[in-house]
């Protein structure tokens, strides 16, 4: 959807539906790109129906409760209004639409400069910035037909009254405390007189001046919060669950938060945390038992999560003599807390005859090659040995880089080497092309063929863009991970739901982190919350400290290491002082509106995933986001264990059909 069409819908949905009629405004809303204001990381979020944060700590307004005070101040075409609190600017430039004259003032001298070049930039010569205290007006330019204040003080600031023209009105939030104010509509009589009527409820930030309150309003002041700690740390301990035990935590209000999506994504912050695993397998059981979730997808190969699939749904396969995940980082998938959810998912599954209804496993990720190179020629070994000996002719382009496929890359620009891109497609298609005779014989099976031969295309691209740098090789990683989580949704039927386990870094939106906004990059959260909407839910993790298994280089020994504390001005640190060692939060629905809007200034979130390297943390595994536009909802650990991780002897012992 363009822009335009956005602010459409948005002025449809948002605003007409909600009563506002005066034309003027509504053709304003329409007009006004409300992205130009926003901090670009948070612009993909510019006509959802909320406030959103700017610099300074300061918020945006949410576009209904602009369009209302607008309507409510009954602005005339020739009319000269007066806002206070010009914030990003937006408001002043729907006023700009409207009236003749805007004349707006800003305390804070960034937010006043920022907004005062956007304004000329945009094309809004009739709206006229100050650096100022609002709360005394702007006398020189007054009378005004019309006064806007967009932050809630104590009282009806006497200058402003003053400064209204005989007939004028003012819309203001008035209230005693911080943030939880009346909207009130002052009108001057033709003698002089103000009449004031009260609009209803509504939560602004605090005006701040000479009538307003004083500088420390909205600070963690001794005052307002009888303790001394930060007041979002505060909030989040009254709005989460609070849990003691993985096993016992009551999973009905987040269940009813999930509602009837069809995508759970479930986040780690780390790839070696037991808790996160434990957890998830929690949730995971929980969806399968009381919303009839039926596969689980990971981020993990195609070829080696399928041989858990078979496992656990019973189903007669070739025995392949490769152990599996035997690739960097073995510890990934071969751990305790697997074989855990394995054996859960078997012993569920024995219970359903149907083995179509049972529940499924796979395999979401593209580096495995060559395993799925050899999965595509035994099948068709089996079911079609001419077209065997083709496909295995035209796989044989990428023979030479088995030992590194990273190298293909580099051999696929340079002169002499053949780009193998052609012939994979072409055992792809080939096999599309024959989906009725083959899929005929066994559905399962020819899915689970053109699963890996979709993998071999896109892994021959991945290593090839990889080459170059850039986001790209990103982009088409989590590509590859969503369409292959579509294709099987789509093989499974309409009713499929499915539970997707990857790091945070795929599972949250990527726009509302620094990936996205400065990098390019988009990932599978993104691509689901865009594809599902609200049937795509995302759940993130988080921990403050303990021990993770991670290696300090790619491809080197797993060790045990411990985690250091989390950065004072991250979300970690922000969860750690709410001082509960274990909780849920939800955030698309919170339990208060407070705590997203507090959350949602970006700070930086910790990242750690193969590889952990504590000496460097800050540059190596820390990176901006706006969290509660990340997540629908958040799991917290305070303190975490390493993953208990199993040799290849101990795992094949535990369950030799998977991992003998
Ligand atoms: N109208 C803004 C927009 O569209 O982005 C939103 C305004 S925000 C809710 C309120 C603004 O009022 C903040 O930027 C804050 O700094 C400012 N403010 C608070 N007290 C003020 C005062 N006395 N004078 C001027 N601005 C003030």
């Amino acid at each position: 959807m363009d822009r335009q069409e956005q602010r459409r819908q948005m002025v449809k949905r948002q605003i007409e539906a909600r009563g506002v009629r005066q034309t003027a405004v509504l053709e304003a809303m329409r007009s006004v790109p409300r992205e130009a204001f926003l901090p670009t990381h948070l612009s993909e979020f510019a006509y959802e129906d909320t406030p959103l944060p700017i610099e300074e700590g300061q918020t945006i307004s949410q576009p209904y409760i602009v369009a209302a005070m607008a309507e409510a101040l009954r602005i005339g075409p020739n009319d000269k209004v007066l806002e206070i609190g010009t914030g990003s600017g937006y408001a002043a430039a729907v006023l700009g639409e409207i009236a003749a004259e805007v004349y707006t003032i800003e305390r804070h001298r960034a937010l006043a400069d920022e907004a005062r070049s956007r304004l000329r930039e945009l094309g809004y010569p009739n709206v006229h910035v100050l650096c100022g205290d609002g709360t005394l007006g702007w006398p020189e330019h007054a009378p005004f037909d019309a006064i806007l204040v967009s932050a809630g003080g104590p009282s009806v600031p006497q200058a402003l009254v003053e400064q209204l023209a005989p007939g004028g009105r003012m819309v203001i939030p008035v209230g005693a405390e911080v943030r939880d104010q009346r909207l009130l509509r002052v009108t001057k009589q033709p003698d002089g007189e103000a009449r004031t009527e009260d609009l209803g409820g509504v939560r602004f930030v605090p005006l701040i001046g000479a009538a307003g309150f004083a500088e420390d309003a909205g600070a963690p002041s001794a005052k307002r919060v009888p303790t001394p700690e930060p007041p979002v740390a505060h909030l989040v301990r009254e709005a989460c669950q609070p849990f003691a035990a993985i096993d016992d935590v009551e999973l009905g209000p987040l269940l009813d938060q999930i509602g009837d999506a069809r995508v759970v994504l479930l986040g780690e912050a780390t790839h070696g945390t037991s808790e996160f695993y434990r957890m998830r397998t929690r949730i995971t059981t929980e969806l399968v038992l009381r919303r009839g979730f039926d596969v689980v997808a990971i981020e993990g190969d195609w070829p080696d999560a399928a041989r858990i699939d078979h496992h656990i749904r019973d189903l007669d396969y070739p025995i392949r003599e490769e152990p599996i995940f035997t690739r960097f980082p073995t510890w990934m998938w071969r751990n305790r807390e697997v074989v855990e959810l394995i054996a859960w998912l078997k012993s569920h599954n024995e219970l359903i005859d149907d083995s179509r209804r049972r529940v499924g496993f796979c395999g979401l990720d593209l580096y495995s090659l060559y395993k799925s190179i050899d999965a595509v020629l035994d099948y068709l070994r089996d079911v079609d040995p001419k077209a065997a000996e083709i496909a295995k002719q035209r796989y044989a382009c990428l023979s030479p880089w088995e030992r590194d496929p990273a190298l293909y890359g580099r051999a696929a620009i340079s002169r002499g080497y053949a780009r193998c891109e052609g012939p994979v497609v072409e055992v792809l298609r080939d096999l599309l092309e024959r989906r009725l005779e083959y899929a005929l014989a066994d559905g399962d099976r020819f899915f689970d063929a053109t699963s890996n031969a979709h993998l071999v295309a896109a892994a021959e691209e991945y290593y090839r863009v990889m080459y170059y740098g850039g986001p790209d090789s990103w982009n088409l990683r989590d590509q590859h991970m969503f369409d292959t989580l579509e294709r099987l949704l789509e093989f499974r039927g309409p009713r499929a739901k499915a539970v997707v386990w990857a790091h945070n870094s795929h599972v949250g939106d990527a726009r509302a982190t620094e990936m996205g906004a400065a990098r390019g990059e988009h990932n599978i959260g993104q691509l689901c919350r865009m594809s599902f909407g609200h049937s795509a839910f995302s759940i993130g993790f988080g921990t403050h400290t303990g021990t993770v298994a991670a290696a300090t280089d790619w491809g080197g020994p797993m060790a045990v290491k411990r985690v250091r504390p989390s950065h004072p001005t991250s979300y970690e640190r922000l969860f750690h002082d709410a001082e509960v060692p274990a909780f849920l939060l939800a955030l698309r629905n919170p339990v208060r509106e407070a705590v997203r809007e507090e959350l949602a200034s970006p700070r930086l979130e910790r990242a750690i995933g193969v590889i952990y390297r504590p000496e460097t943390e800050l540059q190596s595994h820390y990176f901006q986001a706006a969290l509660p536009w990340q997540f629908d909802a958040y799991v917290w650990f305070d303190e975490t264990h390493a993953v208990r991780a199993l040799d290849a002897e101990s795992a094949r012992h535990e369950i030799p059909q998977v991992y003998g």
